[in-house]
């Protein structure tokens, strides 16, 4: 699951990426309001963390903007302890949920996997298929009750699928939404994650439609 992290304090951005990356999301950061507008509007995000206070831009008019033009990703906002109608404002223009500075990371992680949950459609964190049982809160999978090593690619595939079950997904959207930015996008190497995943939790839970994509079936 790919985020765009929006935020202009330098040393609170690495905190989160750091802990959104412990959880095998891909994280794309920006420190201002006009790089952020631009980005979210053209690459593909599961999620947003918007700050409201951000240079060049502020939050508000760029969150407004996605909205007007259709952009449907969720959005956390991030506002002053003190900000009170900038919640409301934010709430407003379309954002789905907001977290008031300062906050403590593991809820802000908590957060972002309640968002993607319900983005999904799914109440429960626990994914089941089979023998197959993955936890998205942490990325970890277990095979018949054994714990499995995925990478974190292997991870960010898995977890795009499962959180799209029951829909059939391309190459091109998978590696939209498992690559940074900046990271070197090669959708051939997706096969390679769909044959590695397929070694390790078997042969039944990624189903491939020859020449469009991959999909994972409601189990
Ligand atoms: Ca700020």
């Amino acid at each position: 699951m790919r985020i765009l992290l929006a935020e202009d304090e330098v040393v609170l951005c690495d905190q989160i990426k750091k802990v959104l990356m412990a959880e095998g999301r891909i994280v794309d950061v920006v420190h201002d309001g006009q790089e952020a507008c631009f980005l979210g509007a053209t690459e593909s995000y599961d999620m947003i963390i918007l700050d409201l206070g951000l240079p060049v831009r502020d939050g508000i008019s760029v969150l407004r903007e996605w909205r007007s033009t259709g952009v449907a990703t969720p959005v956390l906002i991030l506002t002053a302890r003190d900000g009170w109608s900038d919640r409301v404002d934010g709430l407003d223009a379309g954002a789905d949920d907001y977290l008031t500075k300062p906050f403590h990371l593991p809820e802000l992680a908590a957060r972002v996997r309640a968002a993607l949950r319900r983005s999904s459609g799914r109440s429960n964190p626990l994914f089941q298929h089979g023998d197959v049982v993955f936890d998205t809160r942490h990325g970890r999978a277990t095979l018949d009750g054994v714990p499995v090593d995925l990478t974190s690619q292997e991870v960010a595939v898995l977890s795009y699928l499962i959180h799209n079950t029951g829909r059939l997904i391309s190459r091109t959207e998978l590696s939209e939404h498992i690559y940074a930015y900046d990271g070197d996008r090669d959708s051939n190497t997706i096969a390679v994650f769909i044959n590695r995943l397929r070694k390790k939790l078997g042969p039944d839970l990624i189903q491939t439609v020859r020449g469009r994509g991959y999909m994972i079936d409601a189990a």
